[in-house]
């Protein structure tokens, strides 16, 4: 096990506190990260909040992360030491349903695990996210991040971007395309500039006509 410290609701009418932690011992697919980044989202807030009656607290919200791999099990393939990675909203699934064998462990039958405000599949230990200093995870449920990608600004994808780019590919958005995006907060600023950069005439419908100008700044036509 491994010290953590981070921030979290300690409850819900709480404000966020540093809070320290275990974190488990690697298991032979796990690798670690230190976190040098992680987005803030919404579900954060709400799960922060209680809003839907389910939080375990303490709660350490965060599931848009981006860190450097500090140490891998001897069965890990695809990271080494320094590496950089990303852990978005699931930190482990069955692996052996029909639905993870095909690929989208989020409809496991079992549940997948969620990256925080879950339990740990093996020891039943309560998952912490991103709002702290480092974290453990099954190494199917880590990703590289592409060469090129600015780490900085690379949290939101783990969320926000794989939540707009998922329903743009699903419906083979591009050249010819003609999306409108409701709204332009979290998730729409990221599904305009998907959109834009599949190829497709993007519109925003908002009710605040002062994200105009940012929404054409995005991309958006
Ligand atoms: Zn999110
Ligand atoms: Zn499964």
């Amino acid at each position: 096990m491994t010290h953590a410290t981070g921030y979290a609701a300690l409850s819900a009418e709480s404000p966020m506190a540093p809070f320290t932690f275990e974190r488990r011992a690697l298991r032979a697919d796990d690798v670690r990260l230190d976190i040098r980044y992680c987005g803030v989202c919404h579900f954060d807030l709400h799960q922060a909040r209680d809003d839907w009656h389910n939080s375990v607290c303490p709660c350490v919200p965060g599931h848009e992360i981006i860190g450097t791999v500090t140490e891998v099990g001897p069965d890990v393939t695809r990271f080494q030491i320094g590496d950089l990675a990303a852990i978005g909203c699931m930190v482990d699934s069955c692996m052996a349903c029909p639905e993870c064998v095909r690929g989208p462990e989020q409809y496991c039958v079992k549940r997948s695990t969620p990256t925080y405000n879950g339990k740990d599949r093996m020891d039943g230990s309560p998952t912490y996210g991103g709002y702290s200093d480092h974290i453990v995870a099954r190494e199917q449920f880590v990703l590289k991040l592409p060469e090129g990608l600015d780490p900085e600004r690379a949290a939101p994808l783990l969320c926000a971007g794989i939540t707009t780019w998922s329903p743009l590919r699903h419906w083979k958005v591009g050249p010819g395309s003609r999306v409108a995006v409701a709204g332009l907060g979290g998730l729409g600023h990221m599904g305009v500039k998907l959109a834009v950069g599949l190829g497709a005439e993007v519109t925003v419908v908002t009710t605040s006509p002062a994200k105009s100008a940012d929404a054409l700044a995005l991309g958006a036509h």
